[in-house]
């Protein structure tokens, strides 16, 4: 791939023949020219694309009505290829081409992030797969040397019951209507494991519905060897000054609005503060308050991540700086200092000192990909970068249901960093469905308070849960003095509606 501000037309005519099916396993990289501007925009549509598919795959069950339309629904509104083999969509099939080599290199660069791209592009590749008619697999298993020998109706008939009895879920019907495949061990071997397939003289009988299990596993195979590839050869690529903020960027990406422009600059007091972290702050910035609030004092990471996620939610330099020099001289700093050396890094981040860059909040995908936190630091993400027994007692101090508990380490454990997160929204607003898929911590605080302050609906009856928060609330608040002044008795009463939510009747 070569990129220019200029991109080179292909001739009408060579259109068809570059792209012959609607799905591939993307052997061969793009070799047209690109502008860097579409080369950002077709990356971060997958990316988009990618992250629904993550999303989709942890609600709904892959085989449900649900997940295909919505799914599909994603692939329409991206522009993706969306259904089989459809005459004239050139320009999809050239933009899942190219989006997905872009999104190869920005998503080999490591462990965590080759095995979170692998997992979702094999997710998308087994949908689009399960949605082609049997001649159109066919022809996709021949296009992608998959082609195997096809049962004869002869053989199938003499083999009918133990194909029967060896394929789960299979009638005689069924096994007369399906065609089977004879296919190698070596190809068949999760079918195999699993004990769901038919197996004589060194060959497994697949039907057809279960061909899908044996593209995944070839797709895998060449995606993880040419992702390991792509990871030798990116010092060269690193070396392009065009490229490598791009990638970067990319592979840290945050795909929804801009949380440097801040519409509630200025509506939130210091004194909500407290309540407001309990209530509305995602997991990683109620750790970091609390950090706070018990020492004192943060480390250079978590006054950066905190301190612009603050200023994402509407506290103006004037406020930040109060807020920060009052907790601080609360410890070992004195004021002097405070003045002369934290301020700076106040309204630098403000954009007042420096090179004046107005620094926007951290995105999820920044937080858990980039300066992973050490001994004595409360930055980062608690879902990525905590051990999960602390990740467990933290839950449980604030208050999430053991079933809820066992259901975020899960998507842990599975790296679903920000479905673990919804997952806390969920269990901890006392909503069933979250309603927004979560890539910033800016984000998850404006949601909660518009499903606070009842701008949206979906609330569940209160329960214990609810009660318990408010506890917290107390709890965690019980150590600020705060006098009410002429703000705060303002906000006190703005937030009597929240507390009327976490009230049992
Ligand atoms: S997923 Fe995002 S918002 Fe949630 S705790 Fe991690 S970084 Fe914070």
């Amino acid at each position: 791939m070569e990129f220019s501000s200029s991109r080179v037309k292909l001739k009408t005519g060579d259109r068809p023949q570059l792209y012959p099916h609607s799905l591939q396993f993307y052997l061969e990289p793009p070799t047209e020219n690109i502008s860097l501007v579409e080369f950002e925009s077709l990356a971060i549509d997958r990316l988009k694309l990618l992250k629904a598919v993550e999303n989709l795959g942890v609600s709904y069950a892959r085989s449900t009505e649900t997940y295909k339309t919505k799914l599909e629904a994603e692939l329409r509104k991206l522009k993706f290829p969306y259904r089989a083999l459809a005459e004239g969509d050139y320009e999809a099939r050239r933009k899942d081409h190219i989006s997905h080599f872009i999104l190869r290199l920005a998503y080999c660069q490591s462990e965590d992030l080759r095995r979170w791209f692998l997992q979702q592009e094999m997710d998308l590749l087994r949908y689009r797969f399960n949605q082609l008619t049997p001649s159109l697999m066919q022809k996709f298993l021949e296009y992608v040397n998959l082609s195997f020998e096809a049962v004869s109706e002869d053989l199938k008939n003499e083999l009918a019951e133990e194909l029967c009895a060896s394929t789960p879920g299979f009638s005689m019907i069924k096994v007369k209507e399906q065609t089977f495949y004879k296919v190698g061990l070596a190809d068949a071997v999760d079918l195999f494991r699993a004990r769901r397939v038919f197996i004589k003289e060194g060959f497994a009988y697949v039907p057809l519905k279960d061909i899908d299990a044996i593209v995944l596993n070839s797709y895998r195979a060449k995606l993880s060897k040419a992702l390991a590839v792509t990871a030798r050869s990116l010092p060269a690529i690193q070396s392009d000054e065009r490229l490598q903020p791009l990638l970067k960027h990319l592979s840290h990406a945050y795909v929804g609005p801009d949380y440097s422009v801040q519409k509630s600059t200025g509506k939130i007091s210091l004194e909500d503060i407290d309540a407001l972290s309990v209530r509305s702050f995602p997991l990683c910035m109620r750790q970091l308050h609390r950090a706070l609030r018990d020492s004192h004092h943060l480390r250079h990471g978590g006054r950066m991540q905190y301190g612009l996620f603050l200023k994402g939610i509407g506290l103006t330099l004037e406020q930040a700086l109060d807020f920060w020099k009052r907790e601080f001289i609360r410890g070992k700093v004195d004021a002097d200092k405070f003045d002369k050396g934290y301020a700076y890094s106040i309204r630098h981040s403000y954009g007042r000192e420096g090179r004046r860059t107005d620094y926007t909040p951290y995105s999820c995908m920044k937080i858990i990909m980039s300066n992973p936190p050490s001994q004595g630091d409360y930055h980062g993400c608690p879902f990525r970068h905590c051990d999960s027994e602390l990740l467990r007692q933290k839950l449980q101090a604030y208050k999430v249901p053991p079933a809820g508990i066992t259901q975020i380490l899960e998507l842990v454990k599975g790296m679903h960093y920000q479905l673990a997160c919804q997952k806390y929204f969920e269990l901890t607003h006392e909503v069933d469905d979250v309603g927004f898929s979560l890539n910033h911590p800016n984000q998850y605080f404006t949601e909660s308070q518009r499903l606070l302050s009842g701008a949206r609906e979906g609330k569940k009856e209160p329960s214990n849960l609810g009660s318990s928060q408010q506890k917290s609330v107390s709890q965690e608040s019980k150590n600020v003095s705060s006098a009410p002044t002429p703000s705060s008795t303002a906000a006190a009463a703005e937030l009597e509606g929240l507390e009327a939510y976490f009230t049992e009747d």
